[in-house]
């Protein structure tokens, strides 16, 4: 082996330097209370982040406004860590006039590009925090009608500074027929509506198993999912995340009863580097040019 050079090596060497840095990922949750955002977000990662709440009495005081709270977690794999925050927005669509709900969230959004742009202009910028949002997942409630004018709203509003996956929160609660139909309809509203959503990107150059899983996950585009952090045994004795029903139980993680294995397939197994990777080229940068030119620079 002569003439080798030893740049094939590269892919080891990035890949050794971001497992020992470690890998960092954003993701916020918008949708109504109660359309599982905190049970879906402990299923995805297989973790506790969020606690079972307490319900609240119902004497007590209601926020009026859109609150925007993250948490992080350090969670680690085989050796892998991961810092994981998730940007939760409670009060979203909750209340009786839900004009101006997408404000606080893009507010956040860009407060986080501006956190971001303010790192790139200082004098030594070796470590970059990157605390931008690498995507969000939007619930749309198992209506099985069409999408809302406050989904529609949501989405017009944000799809340029975010990766949006839009879900269809407690597909349980649909027949399959249903759901096929309730996607269709989801897909022509957000077409019609120039929306742009997350798009898996598929080249070309890839071997064909992974093209063929690629157009597999975006053929489930808006994924039906299910959470649940409750393990159950099913009447052929295997323990599964699932939840239970008088007729049997829907296995969170098998894919003929619902999409969440298809979306933490994208999520997090093969698209986590390319939501990242569109944040900074496509959204952030975007956005920093917008900026810079209503600056004057
Ligand atoms: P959040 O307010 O959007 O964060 O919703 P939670 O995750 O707190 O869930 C609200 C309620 O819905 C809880 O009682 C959950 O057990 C239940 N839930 C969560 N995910 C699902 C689901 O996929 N299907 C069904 N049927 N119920 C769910
Ligand atoms: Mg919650």
């Amino acid at each position: 082996l002569n003439g080798y050079v030893g740049f094939a090596n590269l892919p080891n060497q990035v890949h050794r330097k971001s497992v020992r840095k470690g890998f960092t990922f954003t993701c916020m949750v918008v949708g109504e209370s109660g359309l599982g955002k905190s049970t879906l977000i402990n299923t995805l990662f297989n973790t506790r982040l969020y606690a079972r709440k307490e319900v609240p009495p119902p004497h007590a005081e209601r926020p009026k406004t859109v609150a925007i709270e993250s948490i992080s977690a350090d969670i680690e794999e085989n050796g892998v860590r991961l810092k994981l925050t998730v940007v939760d927005t409670p009060g979203f669509g909750d209340f009786i006039n839900n004009d101006d709900s997408w404000k606080p969230i893009v507010d956040n959004i860009e407060s986080r590009f501006d956190a971001y742009l303010e790192q790139e202009n200082r004098v030594n910028r070796a470590k970059l925090l990157d605390n931008r949002v690498h995507a969000c997942i939007y619930f749309i409630q198992p209506t099985g009608h069409s999408l809302r004018p406050i989904d529609i709203e949501f989405m017009r509003r944000l799809h340029q500074k975010v990766n949006l996956i839009p879900v269809i929160a407690k597909s349980d609660t649909l027949t399959d027929d249903e759901i096929l139909s309730f996607k269709q309809r989801v897909l022509n509203d957000i077409a019609h509506h120039r929306i742009e959503i997350f798009h898996a990107p598929v080249y070309d150059n890839e071997d064909e198993e992974t093209i063929a899983e690629n157009e597999e996950i975006i053929r489930k585009i808006p994924f039906a999912v299910v959470g649940s952090d409750q393990e159950i045994d099913t009447a052929d004795g295997r323990r599964v995340r699932g939840r239970a029903y008088p007729w049997g139980v829907i296995e969170v993680d098998n894919e003929a009863h619902c999409d969440f294995v298809k979306l933490r397939q994208m999520l997090i197994r093969s698209h986590m580097e390319e939501l990242k990777e569109h944040t900074h080229d496509a959204l952030y940068e975007k956005y920093r040019s917008e900026k810079l030119v209503a600056m004057g620079v």
